[in-house]
């Protein structure tokens, strides 16, 4: 075959509901020229409409100026179009929201793993790189025990207990045997596995490794990083008294004041909007605002604490810091060890003990 051959990664991404935000630009990663000319029209107003993010009203419109002037029928509505499924029937409810099932995916994905896309007579190879959920849908499309659950972690065996204070699984300990793909498949982990994930068909797939626990998003910036200045604002928190008003109005101006680098364009918005906080603001307030604002603010344990978990997400942000990657994981078992000595045991959540992973 004369094919020219290429490598892409793919990462496949589903959100159960929940309202988490990323704010990054969509990248479009094939920039190869497309043939319209071997495409039907149907397919390159699909194209268009698609690539460009038009919408149904957009689409709607563009066909009937169309067919006003063309001698020939096109789709009527955006909607026929554009295939979009009428019925609700594949809409799946599970924990924190619901699934939309857009088709057998594990049958498309199968075919082009092996044999690949051609685009422009040119074989695109596809390598499935990372399969990112949120909790919900992780363990929905794996089959196994949720987050909360007693068995529920992904990563290791660690086994959660119920705690009566916080009415919530939590997870104590650290390195704790690591899962395996070849345990998963050969159920080793009968209280973990529940299901028989169509994802085991994927070949060369490790659903262990393959499906991610730990993005800096979830986990840092709207896991433990909102968790903590809500609790630290809240007095919800363990030990820690709530913030005074005037602590939370000081807290407010310094973030209000700060310059941040022209790279980042959302400013820091107050403390009383915390829950209406973007992703991009919890990042901004660990890697940078955090360390000087919350200096003389929090008690020096809790000060010390933070500064921990500053240190390992800065050592991990950037591949210069690799040769310390290892320290920084140790930082980060330290920091959730510390967690449950400061806060106390019952807020160990699954979002803490993932940290490790
Ligand atoms: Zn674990």
């Amino acid at each position: 075959m004369n094919d020219e051959a290429a490598d892409c990664d793919v990462e496949m991404e589903y959100e159960s509901g929940c309202d988490d935000d990323i704010e990054e630009e969509d990248s479009i990663n094939c920039d190869g020229n497309i043939d319209f000319s071997n495409m039907t029209l149907e397919d390159c107003l699909r194209f268009y409409a698609l690539s460009t993010n038009q919408t149904h009203s957009a689409i709607n419109l563009l066909l009937e100026i169309l067919s006003s002037n063309l001698q020939r029928s096109l789709p009527k509505s955006a909607r026929t179009l554009l295939k979009t499924r009428r019925s609700n029937n594949d809409i799946t409810n599970i924990p924190g929201g619901q699934l939309w099932y857009h088709g057998p995916l594990v049958d498309e994905l199968k075919d082009i793993l092996v044999n690949g896309i051609m685009i422009n007579s040119v074989r695109i190879f596809i390598r499935l790189r990372a399969i990112i959920a949120d909790s919900p849908a992780r363990a929905y499309i794996k089959g196994c025990a949720y987050f909360n659950g007693i068995h529920g972690c992904m990563k290791c065996t660690c086994e959660g207990e119920y705690n009566n204070v916080s009415n919530t699984v939590v997870f104590k300990s650290i390195n704790a045997q690591i899962r395996t793909d070849k345990g998963f498949r050969d159920g080793e982990y009968p209280e973990h596995v529940k299901l028989a994930s169509p994802l085991l068909d994927l070949p060369s797939f490790n659903i262990i490794t393959d499906v991610i626990t730990s993005d800096a998003l979830h986990l840092f910036y709207l896991g433990v990083m909102k968790r903590l200045l809500l609790g630290w604002r809240d007095g919800k928190l363990g030990k820690f008294c709530k913030w005074s008003a005037d602590v939370c109005n000081a807290v407010s101006s310094r973030l209000e004041g700060i310059a941040l680098p022209s790279e980042i364009h959302r400013r820091f918005r107050r403390l009383d909007e915390l829950n209406n906080w973007k992703g991009t603001e919890f990042a901004s307030f660990l890697h940078y605002a955090g360390i000087v604002v919350l200096k003389k603010v929090l008690p020096i344990e809790a000060y010390d604490h933070f500064l921990m978990l500053f240190c390992a997400v800065t050592i991990l942000s950037s591949v210069e810091y690799k040769p310390n990657w290892p320290v920084a994981g140790k930082m980060l078992e330290t920091f959730i060890l510390q967690y449950g000595e400061i806060y106390g045991e019952q807020y160990l959540t699954s979002n803490i003990h993932n940290l490790q992973h």
